[in-house]
C-alpha cells in the first residue's frame, strides 16, 4: 500500500466563513476511503480544493509533486479523477464512444466520433470491468441511472486516474448495483487510491477501508469502521447523543 496523495492543512475560506478548516487528509493505494459527515461539513468543499476547482491555502501532494496553485487540467493530467453527484457522460455518444473520449489525448475530435469496429485494448477491458461490454454501442443517453455512474468511473479508469474521488456513486441505485458499485470500487482500489464522499451510512460500513468524518470544516475522528462508529464525538454529531 502507497500513498498517493497527501493533504496538509487545507483551509477553504469563503469570504471570512470557514468552509474546511485545517484538514488533514492522506489517500493510500489499496484503500477505499470514504468521506461522511453532515451536511455543510466541507466535504465537496475539499474535494473541490483538490481538483483545483475551490482556493486554498495549504498543500496538496501527489507522489511528491505540489499540486497548489495548478489549474484544474493539470491536475486531471497528474492522475486525479473526479465524478459528480450527477454522472456527466456524453449522451449522443455511445458507451465506447464515451470511453475513447476520455482515453483520447491526441487524436482528433473527428477520429473520436467515428464508431469504431475495434476498439482499443484498455476501452474493452475498461467495458469488461464496469460491466457494460454488452452496452458498448449503446447511446450512454439511454443508459439506466447506474449504468452511466459506472461509465462516469470507467471514463476515469480510461483516463488512468489513480486517485478517484467519487461524489455518493450510489445514489439512486438499487441494492444490488450498490453492492455491484462496492465490488467494482474495490477492485479499482487494488491498485489505486479511492476516496468516496457519502451519506450512506449502510454502504459505508459494507465497503469502507477507512472512514474520515468531517464537521464544521474539520477532521472529527478517521480510522476503521469500527473505530468512528464507536467515537463518542462521532455518534454525537449523528445522533445528537
Ligand atoms: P458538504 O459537501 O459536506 O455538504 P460543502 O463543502 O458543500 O459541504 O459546504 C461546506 C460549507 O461551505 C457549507 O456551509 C456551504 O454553505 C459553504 N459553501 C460551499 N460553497 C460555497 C461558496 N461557493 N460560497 C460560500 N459558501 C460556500
Amino acid at each position: 500500500m502507497t500513498t498517493a496523495l497527501t493533504c496538509t492543512n487545507i483551509h477553504v475560506d469563503f469570504d471570512g466563513f470557514k468552509a474546511v478548516n485545517g484538514v488533514d487528509l492522506t489517500l493510500d493505494r489499496g484503500e477505499v476511503h470514504f468521506l461522511i459527515g453532515p451536511n455543510g461539513a466541507g466535504k465537496t468543499t475539499l474535494v473541490d480544493a483538490v481538483t483545483g476547482l475551490a482556493k486554498y491555502s495549504g498543500s496538496v501532494v501527489k507522489d511528491g509533486v505540489e499540486l497548489r496553485g495548478k489549474k484544474v487540467h493539470h491536475i486531471a493530467r497528474r492522475g486525479i479523477g473526479r465524478t459528480f453527484q450527477t454522472a456527466t457522460v456524453f449522451e449522443q455518444l455511445t458507451v465506447a464512444q464515451n470511453l475513447d473520449i476520455a482515453a483520447g489525448a491526441g487524436r482528433s475530435p473527428w477520429s473520436l466520433l467515428r464508431r469504431r469496429t475495434v476498439l482499443p485494448d484498455n476501452v474493452v477491458a475498461v467495458l469488461e470491468q464496469i460491466g457494460l461490454a454488452g452496452q458498448a454501442q449503446t447511446p450512454a443517453g439511454i443508459l439506466a441511472h447506474g449504468q452511466k455512474q459506472w461509465l462516469e468511473i470507467g471514463m476515469l479508469l480510461v483516463g488512468d486516474a489513480d486517485v478517484l474521488l467519487l461524489d455518493e456513486p450510489i445514489a439512486g441505485m438499487g441494492h444490488e448495483e450498490r453492492d455491484t458499485t462496492g465490488r467494482l470500487l474495490h477492485e479499482i482500489a487494488e491498485t489505486r487510491a479511492v476516496a468516496v464522499v457519502e451519506h450512506d451510512m449502510d454502504f459505508m460500513r459494507a465497503f469502507a477501508s477507512r472512514v474520515t468524518v468531517l464537521h464544521a470544516g474539520a477532521v472529527l475522528a478517521s480510522g476503521s469502521v469500527d473505530e468512528v462508529s464507536n467515537d463518542p464525538r462521532v455518534q454525537e454529531v449523528y445522533l445528537g447523543a
